[in-house]
């Protein structure tokens, strides 16, 4: 296929990332979106532990995170048909050894009350009596429908007039008078284009001449495991320590049981690794009195990193008219109604919109300019 139509804006990626931006961009500008995958949603954004957690993670995100969740508890009109979060609390438990890192999320949270141990175990009969010196609780959180979400953005550039095109992996970039894009499925021009690849970030970012911002994707593994017979399961809170060496939220019946790992990988097809689950259900089991007699499957993904763990959004120093959005670690779910209004906001040229200024947000956090 060659397209000899200049697109005003190509974007790379229809995950979450690239589906949320384009949805904001396509009622203004004519937009393509590129995916190299049979369909949008297969690698991290398929993949996610599905929570919504206004009080996890860097102050960036934290800030981001917050203005996002008018879209998920509000969402405009004919954005879903059904509700796209189910409110879930979330308990983090500190063993002796966490005080420190329990006193920094006490001090940094929003909303988060410390509760005595006591009352954790009562929300969540299944913690050992003994393992958790302190904890919190977040009553802020909530389940999230992240294809529903998907879904919705993908709707959205859809009845926008803008397509998605599957199976169109970008192999080359190069800029004349604007973009051309070679790809499996033929070229493509625009003269902008966005980066929201994921963990493939910095080899789009070669391909392209941009500067050489590294983003790491590190693996995430997730077992599910059977609930304990007889138990109202589906009701118990998300708990995890605040350390991060374990975690485990209810879904459907079954547990979502993950060591919270973050090797350093290079970008593919993630899958879960077995020693490093092994491990992780060995913490999870001296926390919790739930014995773990079978896995029935697992997964794996990636969870791609900026060196000082806050996401890239912006234009790049170097290649013109290269947009950068990436690194959204652990919380490209959550964060991407507020992320994407900002990126649509930078592309076009203007400044922080209201609702994520008003979070006490920097851009210059996320500016690909940070890193010289
Ligand atoms: C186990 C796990 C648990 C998580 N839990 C949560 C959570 O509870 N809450 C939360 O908010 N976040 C969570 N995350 C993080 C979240 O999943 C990611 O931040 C988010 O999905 C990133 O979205 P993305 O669109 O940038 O990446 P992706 O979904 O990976 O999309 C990038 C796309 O770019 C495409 N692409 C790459 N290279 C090319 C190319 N050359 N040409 C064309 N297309 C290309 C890929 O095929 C891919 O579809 C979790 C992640 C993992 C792995």
């Amino acid at each position: 296929m060659e397209m000899t139509q200049i697109f005003d804006i190509a974007i790379i990626g229809a995950g979450i990332a690239g589906a949320s931006v384009a949805a904001r961009l396509a009622g203004k500008h004519s937009v393509i979106v590129l995916e190299m995958e049979e369909r949008p949603g297969y690698h991290s954004t398929g993949r996610s532990a599905a929570a919504f957690e206004p009080n996890y993670g860097p102050a960036t995100i934290r800030a981001l995170t917050r203005a996002s969740r008018e879209l998920f508890f509000d969402p405009p009109k004919g954005f879903s048909d059904a509700p796209l979060v189910l409110p879930r609390e979330t308990v983090f438990v500190a063993p002796a050894d966490q005080d420190e890192a329990f006193e920094r999320l006490l001090a940094e949270s929003q909303g988060l009350r410390e509760i005595d141990p006591s009352e954790a175990r009562r929300l969540h009969p299944k913690l050992r009596d003994g393992y958790a010196k302190r904890a919190v609780l977040d009553r802020g959180t909530a389940d999230l429908d992240v294809d529903l979400i998907h879904r919705g953005f993908l709707r959205q550039i859809k009845d926008a007039g803008a397509q998605a095109i599957c199976n169109a992996e970008v192999t080359g970039l190069k800029h004349g008078s604007h973009w051309t894009i070679a790809t499996r499925a033929g070229t493509f021009h625009a003269r902008t284009v966005v980066n929201a690849s994921g963990a493939w970030a910095s080899r789009i970012s070669a391909h392209a001449g941009a500067a050489p911002i590294a983003i790491q994707p590190k693996r995430r593994s997730i077992a599910v495991v059977p609930a304990p017979d007889g138990e109202a399961s589906d009701a118990w809170p998300l708990i995890g320590d605040v350390g991060e060496t374990w975690y485990c939220k209810p879904q459907s019946g079954k547990l979502l049981v993950s060591p919270a790992d973050a090797a350093p990988v290079d970008p593919h097809d993630a899958f879960a690794d077995d020693m490093t689950l092994a491990e992780g259900i060995e913490r999870f089991q001296e926390a919790m009195d739930i014995e773990v007699t079978r896995v029935e499957h697992t997964w794996g993904g990636l969870r791609s990193f900026a060196a000082d763990g806050n996401p890239v959004c912006g234009y790049d120093a170097v290649a013109p008219r290269f947009f950068w959005l990436a690194g959204q670690g652990g919380y490209g779910i959550q964060t991407a109604p507020a992320l994407s209004l900002l990126a649509a906001a930078l592309i076009d040229g203007g400044g922080v919109p209201q609702s994520i200024a008003d979070e006490g947000f920097d851009p210059a956090a996320v500016s690909p300019l940070r890193f010289g």
